[in-house]
């Protein structure tokens, strides 16, 4: 039964079927990296499918693991490549998630200590969450002699790349108080960089932080469902009318099936066809989960169906 079920994953989108598929459909949801840009690069077609799925009266979100930006940076990011009508309610980063989750869900009573970049803080401040973490320490300081602020009842790691030692030393120091919680804004274990060289994602810091914490890390962005429920709460989507379209295997699509949404593998990014048959066939259950419903070469693919509609 179950290999009958992974049988119908992995199915190319095209013509008419993308069509009407597209028609059931009220909301898009995009992965951003190697879906509609690549780098500082648009997809080609990207900015164009964006548009007119708005102009058919889609809902259109941007989900993201990349917390680096703040929703505004996004704005100009998306606004630079292209991409002329996107808001900042359309745009849901697991940095902005962090902070929703720790105002309104973890209702945190104290300071938070940031590992992260500008994202991060950005969206923390604005949902004024108290935070530490950016001072700079004085030359020569070591964690026998630097400053601990007993205030601290939350850490949260995410993609940072000017992790120190001494960071990840004070986060260890915070952790050993068991009611002190600990999240990791996403699980992603590297990100490819041009010219085919990679570098470490958030989810190989927290991984540092759990091994050294014997904690694990309460994850935020996808595949956790929370940043579906950010959208739901706020926009009230229902996930049968809803479409997810990512580039990673096991995050966009792991994430999107958990969500009971569909889900489409672009071919621009990270995984390949290969991957995804490889899960489609496989035995294990787990690999299951992250067999895409649907597979397109590019988000460009959905041109046609929406041309045909002008
Ligand atoms: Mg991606």
């Amino acid at each position: 039964m179950a290999g009958a079920t992974r049988s119908l994953g992995c199915r190319r989108l095209l013509g008419t079927h993308l069509k009407n598929l597209l028609h059931t459909k009220h909301c898009v949801l995009f992965d951003c990296d190697g879906v509609i840009w690549n780098g500082d690069k648009a997809v080609a077609g990207a900015p164009e499918v964006v548009s007119l799925l708005k102009k058919r009266g889609k809902s259109v979100f941007f989900v993201t693991n990349n917390c680096t930006r703040s929703r505004d940076s996004y704005l100009s990011k998306f606004s630079r490549l292209g991409f002329c009508d996107v808001v900042q309610s359309d745009v849901v980063s697991s940095a902005y998630c962090s902070a929703i989750y720790l105002r309104d869900m973890a209702k945190v009573q104290g300071k938070v200590y940031v590992i992260g970049s500008d994202g991060v803080y950005t969206e923390l401040y604005e949902a004024g969450v108290p935070v530490v973490g950016r001072e700079p320490d004085v030359p020569g300081a070591t964690i026998y002699d630097c400053p601990l602020d007993s205030d601290v009842k939350a850490v949260l790691v995410g993609y940072d790349d000017k992790l120190n030692f001494l960071k990840l030393a004070k986060a260890c120091c915070y952790l050993r108080d068991p009611n002190c919680l600990f999240l990791a804004t996403d699980g992603d274990p590297w990100h490819p960089r041009p010219r085919g060289r990679v570098s470490p994602g958030s989810g190989s810091l927290a991984a540092a932080l759990e091994t050294a914490a014997e904690r694990k890390a309460t994850v935020i962005g996808k595949p956790s469902r929370f940043m579906f429920q950010c959208i739901v709460s706020r926009f009230g989507v229902d996930p049968a009318r809803t479409l997810m379209v990512g580039d990673r295997l096991e995050t966009d699509v792991l994430f999107g099936r958990s969500c009971g949404v569909d889900t489409v593998l672009a071919l621009t990014g990270v995984s390949t066809l290969q991957q995804a048959l490889g899960y489609r066939d496989s035995t294990d259950p787990q690999g299951a989960a992250c067999v895409p419903d649907y597979v397109v070469d590019t988000v460009a693919d959905f041109l046609p169906a929406l041309d045909e509609e002008r």
